[in-house]
């Protein structure tokens, strides 16, 4: 008795109407590439059900990959049986007996796809317990905490049978919501943003910005290890990286110094938003936290975004840091990033960074300079790199999503 195929039950997909079709496609399209290696294994979307063909491959390895893949709600190793009641009620019984240890409890939990099938779901229920309770003495029935749920679906084609039900990573699938550019910093948050737009279903671009000599090899280093881990998630990840040198020490220059970084912030804004439009994005995302520094206070926030209309995503806004690091380690991100690097904007970072700018006073002080041609260089200039899951390998990145 041995698993033929997974069945995938899909999360919020089922309630999205018209973009139904798109979403089945970017989720067999993921579940796809988390199992590239297993070329023998088929997958098949249907309206309401997903199912991953095993064809004799160990159903192990491939739940755990499946268990990480966005817009599934849950999922299933099952047998496929045709929809006869002996045949069925056979393997049921053949099932529980594999799984069975000492002790084990047992419920039915009967779903009917198929309204014309003999019976309904309580017949369903009454007739395979009764089966399994006589052919099994010292099994019992619990329907609250049972230790072994037994799932029969009947679909229109067939009826699936399963002892497991796993959890899915829920969220919306990979791509799904278009693509967003995330400002990834070296810092705790920033990768937190980016996994939790991942999940909401957007394909994520990282943009960087660095300032060598001030930053090191090492600080950049840092953000293509961060970069890998999120790629991970989805399968390869864009890293975008932009040389900020000049614009910094032009900054410093130009602007007084309790402005300079209110200054930093809206330039590092309308070069991402140059980025977006170059690589035809529709959001920009950061890991800001509302109070957490001086730039992320309400009044900052208004000063800064004023520069851009397009939508700014901040996921952490309203999260409390240690919420935020809890979610840095499970995701693998924490530990990279409390390494001791310099950020382009702790070097340049002024004694006293006003906590209130004024958005008159910044753009007065700003007018003084045309740092359009600048922004432009800075955009010839930046760098994009594929990063791809366990390597930094620069590949090519078409068709993934
Ligand atoms: P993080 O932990 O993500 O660095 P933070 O709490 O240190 O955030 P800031 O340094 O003020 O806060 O940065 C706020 C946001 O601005 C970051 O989350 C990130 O989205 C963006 N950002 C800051 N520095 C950079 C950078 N060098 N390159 C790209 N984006 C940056
Ligand atoms: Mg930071």
């Amino acid at each position: 008795m041995k698993y033929d195929r997974i069945l995938i039950r899909y999360g919020e997909i089922s309630t999205k109407g018209r973009n139904r079709k798109n979403f089945i496609d970017k989720l067999r399209k993921s579940v796809k590439r988390v199992l590239h290696d297993f070329p023998e294994i088929k997958v098949e979307g249907q309206r309401d059900r997903m199912f991953v063909l095993l064809n004799d491959q160990p159903h192990e390895e491939i739940i755990e990959r499946l268990k990480g893949v966005f817009g599934i709600q849950s999922f299933s190793p099952v047998l496929k049986v045709e929809k006869d009641l002996d045949t069925m009620k056979e393997k049921a019984l053949q099932l529980i007996q594999k799984v069975y240890q000492e002790g084990d409890t047992f419920k039915i939990t009967a779903k009917r796809a198929d309204k014309s099938f003999a019976l309904d779901t309580f017949g369903i229920n009454q007739a395979f317990g009764a089966h399994i309770l006589t052919s099994m003495p010292s099994i019992s029935v619990d329907v609250k905490k049972p230790s072994i749920n037994l799932v029969i679906e009947v679909r229109k084609e067939a009826s699936y049978i399963s002892c497991e039900n796993i959890k899915g990573a829920v969220g919306l699938p990979a791509g799904s919501s278009g693509k967003g550019m995330l400002m990834l910093s070296g810092g705790i948050d920033s990768p937190v943003a980016g996994y939790l737009s991942m999940k909401r279903g957007i394909e994520v671009e990282a943009v960087h910005f660095y300032s060598p000599p001030f930053t090191s090899e090492r600080s950049k280093q840092k953000v293509i290890d961060l970069a890998e881990k999120l790629s991970r998630i989805n399968g390869g990840v864009a890293l975008h990286i932009v040389p900020f040198t000049e614009i910094q020490q032009l900054i410093q220059k130009q602007i007084p110094d309790n402005y300079t970084m209110t200054t930093t912030r809206r330039l590092m804004l309308r070069i991402t938003d140059a980025l977006r439009e170059k690589y035809q994005g529709l959001s920009i995302i950061t890991g800001e936290s509302l109070g957490q520094v001086a730039s992320q206070t309400m009044e900052s926030m208004y000063a800064i975004n004023e520069v851009v209309s397009t939508p700014i995503l901040r996921p952490l806004i309203m999260m409390d840091k240690a919420d935020i690091i809890d979610i840095a380690q499970t995701i693998d991100t924490h530990d990279i990033s409390i390494r001791p690097f310099e950020d382009c904007c702790t070097v340049f970072v002024p004694s006293s960074p006003k906590t209130k700018p004024k958005l008159e006073k910044v753009q007065h002080f700003e007018s003084y300079t045309d740092f359009e041609p600048y922004i432009q260089k800075a955009v010839e200039n930046t760098e994009k790199l594929v990063i791809m899951p366990n390597s930094n390998i620069e590949k090519e990145m078409e068709d993934l999503f």
